[in-house]
């Protein structure tokens, strides 16, 4: 019998080649917003306070200018929409799971995911500065100022019989990367899965993720043989 998958896949670094929050606030970060960044990356402050205030800080009538932006540099990492087309034919389930802002993650990804399969923070421009709004915030189980929890999302897709997997490359993926039947990892959260011997495959284009589901695909049919 075919497996039942589910997959969760990250958007800044995963999707995307580079982190576009990132990418977003050299351009229009107001100066010292890198202080935001170190706060976070050093566990000082949860993630959800840190984008919060980085974006607090940029006028809310820079949206359009920022989507613009965004759409013009933001590279797709090759394989993606080949593993869209993948997942579709072979009904595995595949949802977005993305710490990113709604206003540039969904029209980066307009003409490749339904926004029903995206999970992402949102943001309300109706005051002077960009207020970051966050649906999918840490449910009971988790205290981490997720801001977009994932933990949390993977949860709600625990059905017996449902093999979890998590793609990413950071530290934002490590408590779902600790949940999922199987993570393929990139950069830091690569780092993190050797460190900690949990099953991963690494993975540098989405055509190595394609390679390895065909492989377990096929064995999954030889073992009903
Ligand atoms: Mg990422
Ligand atoms: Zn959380």
């Amino acid at each position: 019998m075919m497996r039942n998958w589910v997959v969760f896949c990250d958007f800044d670094g995963t999707i995307t080649e580079r982190d576009m929050i990132i990418t977003i606030m050299e351009k229009f970060g107001r100066p010292g917003w890198e202080r935001w960044k170190e706060e976070i990356l050093a566990g000082r402050i949860p993630v959800q306070e840190g984008v919060g205030r980085m974006f607090a800080e940029i006028p809310s009538a820079e949206k359009q200018e920022i989507v613009d932006y965004a759409l013009q540099v933001a590279k797709i990492r090759p394989g993606f929409r080949e593993f869209l087309q993948y997942c579709r034919e072979n009904e595995i389930r595949f949802f977005v799971t993305s710490g990113g802002i709604d206003f540039f993650v969904k029209p980066i990804l307009s003409d490749s995911v339904e926004e029903g399969k995206i999970f992402c923070n949102g943001s309300d421009f109706s005051g002077e500065t960009i207020r970051i709004l966050w649906p999918h915030a840490c449910d009971e189980h988790c205290d981490g100022g997720c801001g977009l929890c994932k933990p949390s999302i993977l949860r709600r897709y625990g059905a017996p019989g449902t093999d979890r997997i998590v793609i990413g490359d950071s530290i934002t993926d490590w408590k779902a990367a600790q949940m999922a039947d199987h993570v393929f990892a990139r950069s830091l959260l690569l780092e993190k899965c050797l460190a900690s011997g949990i099953p991963h495959t690494p993975f540098t284009t989405f055509f190595d993720v394609i390679e390895t589901f065909q492989r377990w695909h096929e064995a999954s049919k030889e073992g009903t043989r």
